[in-house]
């Protein structure tokens, strides 16, 4: 099993789940590749084969993106596994976890 970033953190990035994961597992995408959904936009792409399954990313994203466990989301999970080697040692920049999201369709979860 892994964990999953979906396709919530596209073009959102607050990339508090890189902070936290204690396995260098989460890898900033600067711009999904072509022939990809939402080529072009930022994402984070979580590597199963680093991933250990502790779980503390998922909590920690402000919009709920990442989910556990390839079957809750089989499209992105093989997209996670397809970027998360291309990007390894990919940083993004932190955005706050209290900062309004980007796009109308995600909400910052309650706590
Ligand atoms: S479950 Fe743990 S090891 Fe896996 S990506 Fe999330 S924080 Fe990193």
């Amino acid at each position: 099993m892994t964990y999953v970033n979906t396709a919530k953190c596209v073009g959102e990035v607050y990339a508090a789940c890189q902070q936290v994961c204690p396995q260098d597992a989460i890898h900033f995408v600067r711009a999904i590749p072509a022939g990809y959904p939402s080529e072009g936009q930022p994402w984070m792409a979580i590597d199963p084969a680093r991933c250990n399954d502790c779980g503390k990313c998922a909590p920690a994203c402000p919009i709920g993106s990442v989910v556990e466990g390839a079957n809750a989301d089989s499209l992105w999970a093989q997209i996670n596994a397809n970027l998360g080697p291309v990007f390894q040692g990919q940083r993004a920049t932190p955005r706050g976890t209290g900062e309004a999201p980007r796009r109308p369709d995600n909400t910052l979860l309650s706590r």
